[in-house]
């Protein structure tokens, strides 16, 4: 259509600056490339090791008394509604009840804020915190969501190490060197992913101490909650909640494997009541009151599914996890290029070292997943979208023989692109 003769100069376009940043920082992009770049006529399954999702396969299929709740929640005709900003009333108990089991103090109804999932409850931390000249510790590697949220609303971090050679801890000299008055707040991610690995009581108390000492509050993402099939238990840290406050995170998206469910949930779990007095949790529900809600009727089935589901359940997984995660460790150690600095023992992740110098023709991390998706089918996150260049990250949360099969692959494929050893 002509407008006098000159054609509309339209003055809009998608260029958010801190959009385009947080997005490029994005797994979820970085891993959607990596199927992109598949070869379509390749007969072989993809193996999907790029991304923690297990609900994809039958040996970890969801608890039958979770999918009943659901139902009878959908089905009762009470869910139907808006739900309130802070979430369903027998929600949030169900949630106290739950954390408050394992802590040394009773945490309330009044301390917990449903999400709508754990990634949700990040994006919630990062806006309330970001207060002007603010800045937040992530730990390196990490989750990036916390990157990306922390970008898109102005937001500065700071990266401090995870010690591969002491078994993923914080590098707590680290934050004490990287905190200054402007600091608020560390992230810790325990059962840990990326890394596998499950902080000991010990490191916890250490880590709220440095906390205490600085005057930051812990923020400790919990989602893998109990993911520990190893030695050492799941400590949450909650139970160093009188030391330094602590934001505990977590949700149903990798205990019961529903990541589809979207419910998580952010909790006070701090019996001083800093986090309260200093309007922490009430900036969470003003937070929460202008952003999505979760689906009110998984809210309000959660109450069943964490009453109804039984031991065996989570036993059983964890017997599948312990199995696939020894099978991705031994098959690893099989592999030239590829060193494994700490064998898993939580989460549902491993991060692996790539030894360039034995490879030909491979430039970086990000040209090795291309490739390897490109020729064999296999779908791995190059460590640069974790803040590790080099490095990989590999899920085995995935079906025993598919996991098999796919790092069968990764060794073929190290071996046809290895260096030809000098003979003499
Ligand atoms: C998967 C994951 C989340 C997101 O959980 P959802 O409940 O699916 O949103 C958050 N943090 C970490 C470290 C995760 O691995």
């Amino acid at each position: 259509m002509e407008n006098g003769g000159e054609a509309t100069k339209w003055r809009f376009g998608a260029a958010n600056p801190a959009l385009e940043a947080a997005g490029r920082q994005s797994i979820r992009s970085i891993v959607s490339g990596l199927f992109d770049s598949l070869d379509k006529s390749d007969p072989r399954p993809v193996a999907p090791l790029g991304h923690g999702d297990p609900s994809a396969f039958a040996c970890f299929r969801t608890a039958p008394a979770a999918e009943d709740a659901i139902a009878t929640a959908a089905l009762s005709g009470k869910h139907n509604c808006y739900s309130r900003a802070a979430g369903v009333e027998e929600a949030r108990s169900a949630v106290a009840a739950h954390l408050s089991r394992e802590l040394p103090y009773d945490v309330t109804a009044g301390d917990v804020v449903i999400t709508a999932g754990c990634n949700h409850a990040i994006e919630i931390m990062m806006a309330v915190l970001a207060a002007p000249g603010a800045n937040v510790l992530l730990p390196r590697p990490g989750y990036p969501l916390y990157e990306s949220r922390a970008a898109l609303c102005g937001l500065e971090f700071r990266h401090f190490d995870l010690l591969p050679d002491k078994a993923w801890e914080v590098d707590l000299d680290g934050v004490e060197a990287l905190a200054d008055e402007n600091t608020v707040a560390m992230v810790i991610v325990n059962p840990n992913n990326p890394c596998g690995c499950v902080y000991s009581y010990h490191h916890l108390a250490k880590i709220a101490e440095t906390a205490r000492k600085l005057g930051i509050l812990v923020i400790s993402d919990e989602v893998y909650d109990h993911c520990a099939f190893g030695s050492k238990p799941f400590v949450p840290m909650g139970v160093f909640g009188e030391i330094a406050p602590v934001v505990t995170m977590g949700g149903i998206s990798k205990r019961w494997m529903v990541p589809g469910w979207r419910l998580g949930w952010i909790v006070a779990t701090d019996p001083c009541g800093v986090l309260r007095e200093k309007k922490v949790i009430q900036s969470v529900i003003d937070y929460r009151a202008i952003s999505v809600d979760p689906v009110t009727f998984v809210q309000g089935a959660l109450p069943q599914i964490i009453a109804n589901t039984d031991k065996a359940f989570f036993e059983n997984a964890m017997d599948v996890m312990r199995k696939t995660a020894e099978i991705c460790y031994q098959k690893l150690m099989d592999i030239e290029c590829i060193t494994c600095p700490h064998k898993p023992d939580g989460s549902m992740f491993v991060m692996v070292k790539l030894d360039l110098s034995s490879l030909d023709g491979i430039h970086d991390d990000v040209d090795f997943c291309s490739k390897l998706a490109r020729e064999e089918s296999v779908v791995i996150c190059p460590g640069i979208g974790l803040g590790m260049k080099d490095w990989l990250r590999i899920t085995f949360a995935v079906d025993p023989s598919l996991l098999e099969d796919g790092l069968e692959r990764v060794k073929s494929f190290c071996k046809r692109h290895g260096k030809t050893k000098e003979v003499n």
